[in-house]
């Protein structure tokens, strides 16, 4: 890691090392304030030997803010602002407050405001219409932005982000899109700019020539008819020439459909527009989306397509990663899955944000490290999945010494059948860093176990064990349906752990995160591998239209049925769409509000909600994903007969894996 970990400069700002913590929306100050929950969450990722954190976002005023946001709109908040940028400094790190202005993505409910942007053109996200700006209003804008780079200049920040990305005020000053002004802000991109530009230099006029100022931009905002990488480079080059300091390069606005951050999204993937812009400017240009281990990070910086590279969500997951990769122990970092469940999708939800692999991730304030325990507790835990290995791991960090008896070869449970579908391989990284990290803590693993009552009770007795915990996970569950014999009936996790194969026209039952992942999985089946495509591509073999079809269209005809209204309804916001559409993509047939009745020789007879009509739909092969029930018989049968006997994870009741992490670290603090 001979480039990432090397000092650099943006502007007059000297950084110990190339890392950036890239803004992210946590939701931690419901009144606007810093305290304690924002610094304590700040300190530890400075203490993990971050360069640069960037504070995202700030707000710089009432009406294009957001839930729980970080305001810098008043002097009242640089006291505590100051203590956050104390904080930071005191761990060797750089602070940026990122200043924040979401024009017509505001709501309304949130702000108590109309939001405001050029043009009276809805929006997406809100379903709101934004007040057009009047010039005078401009004026107002850009001075809350100066305003509030001199209060972060006062509080003793290295620097200032202005968000030109993403959708937000600026961008919407960018695009054709959202700008349909006709005086000197609307028109041709030149005159697009001139907002943005004009809050550059509002803000270079208040802090003065020294002050280091980032821009963030979209590098394409994937938007039909909005700005590309070509004019996106244009304004860099503008960005440059009124003296903005460095580039922070993202991809697309909330509203693309293009995934940006979700786990089917290569890592590393926009690194190109991140190049695409360091080729027109001369100031240093951050690339981030999607960067997510070291190795990557170091190999952009290599191949010369960034001169920083920006990390948010692996930092949430693991504020050591930047010490870990330093001292060479890349294998004991806690990798971020890019599944969303505890970030992003807790934004959607106005919830603060947390981690699904780092139960302590928003909770520095009040965890602090794990405790030592006075005693030590020989402890034995039934199950190595994700429940059973974070409690091995939590309590072995306590000071406890934990034997694990597992039923099968092997260890992370359901993690295996997460993983499974096309480009949810992520899920097993979270298995591996698991397993490792109980390996590294000398937790002993005894595989192909299935323990009774009675060998626990034994080992209880003549072991010693002074605590049981029970994480035997859930098993699937089968539903009584009429059934004639011809047509094949699988579990849908035996087909996502290629246990069973199906025939070429399936009915999945179920359509839940389960039935999609299944479905998704089977639609593959047939389609062109990256490495033919690659191939067809370079020699322009096929058509581009060709080429999507064989890259969409598999071998095999997918239904998936489901009862109420509404696919994937258990999949997180910020990742439902995009599996949506890529079932879209796929031809999947998805027919939601229908109820299987008969499971037939020929077939699959349902029941539509609505109108009460039945029809026999063909197919080889059912393919089941209800859901799941707990596998507690252990526990029940336990309960009385030992001393401290525990149930966590899907073994207590089948839910999310954040939920099972959780669970297990509260269950290993204890
Ligand atoms: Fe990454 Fe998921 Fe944690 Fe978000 S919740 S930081 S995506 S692991």
């Amino acid at each position: 890691m001979s480039i990432l970990f090397s000092p650099a400069k943006i502007g007059t700002l000297q950084l110990r090392n190339r890392l950036v913590m890239t803004p992210m929306h946590l939701g931690y100050s419901p009144k606007g304030e810093v305290n304690d929950q924002l610094i304590e969450f700040y300190r530890a990722r400075a203490r993990g030997g971050v360069g640069l954190i960037i504070v995202g976002g700030c707000g710089i005023d009432r009406i294009g803010n957001a839930f729980g946001m970080t305001q810098i709109d008043d002097d009242r908040y640089i006291p505590g602002l100051r203590q956050l940028v104390d904080a930071v400094h005191a761990e060797g790190a750089k602070i940026v407050p990122q200043l924040y202005q979401a024009g017509r993505y505001a709501h309304s409910a949130l702000t108590g405001k109309p939001s405001v942007a050029p043009s009276p053109i809805p929006s997406k996200l809100t379903g709101q219409t934004p007040e057009e700006l009047t010039e005078e209003k401009i004026k107002e804008v850009i001075d809350s932005f100066s305003n509030a780079a001199k209060r972060a200049q006062t509080a003793g920040f290295d620097g200032v982000e202005i968000i030109a990305s993403a959708g937000y005020l600026i961008s919407q000053f960018l695009s054709p899109v959202t700008n349909q002004r006709t005086d000197r802000y609307g028109g041709d991109l030149e005159a697009r700019m001139t907002f943005g530009l004009e809050v550059v230099e509002a803000i270079r006029k208040a802090v003065g020539p020294d002050f280091p100022i980032i821009v963030r931009v979209a590098g394409n905002d994937f938007v039909p008819g909005s700005n590309t990488n070509t004019e996106s480079r244009a304004f860099c080059q503008a960005l440059e020439k009124v003296g903005v300091n460095a580039i922070n390069v993202t991809g697309g606005w909330h509203e693309t459909q293009v995934p940006q951050i979700t786990m089917n999204v290569p890592p590393g993937a926009y690194a190109y527009l991140a190049h695409g812009i360091k080729q027109a400017v001369s100031i240093p240009v951050i690339a981030c989306n999607r960067i997510n281990t070291p190795e990557l990070a170091e190999n952009i910086l290599e191949e010369g397509l960034a001169d920083f590279v920006g990390m948010a969500r692996p930092l949430l997951a693991d504020p050591e990663l930047p010490n870990k990769a330093m001292t060479g122990e890349t294998d004991s970092i806690r990798p971020c899955i890019g599944c969303n469940q505890g970030c992003l999708d807790n934004i959607f939800r106005l919830k603060p944000v947390s981690c699904l692999v780092n139960a302590e991730a928003g909770r520095e304030f009040e965890l602090g490290q794990i405790p030592q325990s006075a005693q030590t507790q020989k402890v034995l835990v039934i199950g190595a999945g994700c429940a059973g290995m974070e409690f091995a791991r939590v309590a072995t960090l306590g000071g406890h010494k934990v034997t694990i008896w597992e039923e099968s070869g092997q260890t992370g449970g359901q993690l295996a059948l997460a993983a499974a579908p096309p480009d949810r391989q992520d899920f097993g990284y979270l298995a591996n860093y698991l397993a490792r990290a109980c390996q590294k803590l000398g937790v002993e693993i005894n595989y192909n176990v299935k323990a009774t009552s009675d060998m626990i009770l034994t080992a209880v007795q003549n072991e010693g064990f002074n605590r049981v915990v029970i994480a035997t996970g859930a098993r699937p569950i089968t539903p009584s349906i009429k059934r004639e014999e011809g047509v094949k009936v699988l579990q849908a996790w035996d087909v996502l752990l290629g246990r069973e194969k199906t025939g070429q026209n399936v009915i999945i039952v179920g359509g839940g995160a389960v039935g999609v992942d299944t479905a998704l999985l089977l639609a593959e089946a047939g389609t062109l591998n990256s490495e033919t495509l690659r191939f067809l591509m370079l020699q322009h073999a096929e058509t581009d239209q060709e080429l999507y079809r064989l890259l969409t269209q598999g071998s095999k005809k997918i239904t998936v049925l489901e009862m109420v209204k509404g696919i994937g309804r258990d999949i997180g916001a910020s990742t439902r769409w995009s599996m949506l559409a890529d079932l879209k993509r796929h031809k999947v047939n998805c027919l939601d509000n229908h109820t299987v009745l008969e499971i037939r020789a020929d077939g699959v007879l349902v029941e539509s909600t609505g109108d009460s009509t039945q029809k026999v739909i063909p197919a080889d092969t059912v393919v089941l994903a209800i859901g799941s029930c707990s596998q507690n018989e252990l526990y029940n049968n336990l309960q009385g007969k030992l001393e401290i006997l525990s149930i966590i994870g899907d073994a207590a009741k089948p839910r999310k894996v954040l939920d099972a992490i959780h669970e297990a670290y509260a269950e290993g603090i204890k």
